[in-house]
């Protein structure tokens, strides 16, 4: 799923096309993908996009009177293109938005089950929607981070992915921030010192920025983690292989030399603790 790097990186690149013009058509869109009905889509025509915002791993889009906002969730499948005017467009997008002029913003989701959506919602209730979110990741500093992490006492690759409590974050990045951190994905949160809390703000921050510097110049997935599907291969810090473990419905990625003073973690997949 994309998480904030990626969402940030898109933000940034879409934010000018999307002003540019006033929408011409709003529509259409699959069934599983608009998750509203008021105000109808067609509200949309006539108005134009103050450019791309984002929270957590949210992207939305205002309109210039203050009147829409359209919300976009791309959960794992979703992704957002800008066609310039006469560019090909995929044959059944999710969604599809044309501006005048013939430019397009469209959703494609390339999965068996549609589960990106779109959201078209007056302001306020677009705010309440995204009101449940904790603070931005990016740019949290060690004192506000570590009041979070005091609240509960939580295993620490869960409670960063927890979007209550911090917004922005999901598996891919909390196992580049914890190697990073030098912390165990399953160390309780308000068991860490203040000079661990330092470092975690500060692998937060660090990791991030590297993210959100190389997806805005393109880079891959293999050229952007370090750890994250990295099983087998050296650790870029130790040379050591880096592991995994099952963690209810995730794969944590970890190096045990620089995370777990060379333990190897138990599996807690949820499965089998029903069991
Ligand atoms: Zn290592």
């Amino acid at each position: 799923m994309p998480e904030l790097p990626e969402v940030e990186a898109w933000r940034r690149a879409l934010n000018d096309p999307v002003s540019a013009f006033p929408i011409e058509r709003a529509g259409p869109a699959h069934i599983a993908t608009l998750k509203t009905f008021d105000p109808p889509l067609r509200e949309l025509e006539g108005r134009r996009f103050r450019g791309a915002e984002r929270r957590g791993k949210r992207l939305f889009f205002s309109t210039d009177d203050g009147e829409l906002t359209l919300l976009v969730h791309l959960m794992t499948a979703g992704r957002l293109k800008f066609l310039q005017a006469g560019e090909k467009s995929p044959k059944s997008p999710a969604f599809s938005l044309e501006f005048q002029g013939g430019s397009k913003l469209i959703l494609t989701e390339n999965a068996k089950r549609k589960r990106a959506g779109v959201w078209l919602l007056t302001p306020e209730a677009a705010e309440e929607e995204l009101e449940y979110l904790g603070p931005e990741a990016l740019g949290l500093g060690p004192d506000e981070l570590g009041e979070i992490l005091r609240k509960e006492s939580r295993r620490l690759h869960a409670y960063l992915r927890d979007q209550r409590a911090i917004a922005g974050i999901g598996r891919a990045w909390a196992n580049e921030i914890l190697h990073t951190a030098k912390l165990s994905p399953y160390a309780l949160s308000t068991d860490l010192t203040d000079e661990q809390v330092e470092r975690l703000a500060e692998a937060i921050n660090s990791e991030l920025a590297r993210g959100l510097e190389l997806r805005e110049r393109g880079a891959s997935d293999e050229k952007t983690y370090r750890v994250h599907r990295r099983l087998g291969q050296p650790c870029h810090l130790c040379g050591m292989p880096i592991a995994q473990v099952d963690f209810e419905e995730h794969t944590i990625f970890y190096c045990p030399d620089d995370q777990t003073g060379g333990r190897v973690l138990k599996d807690r997949r949820l499965s089998r603790l029903l069991r």
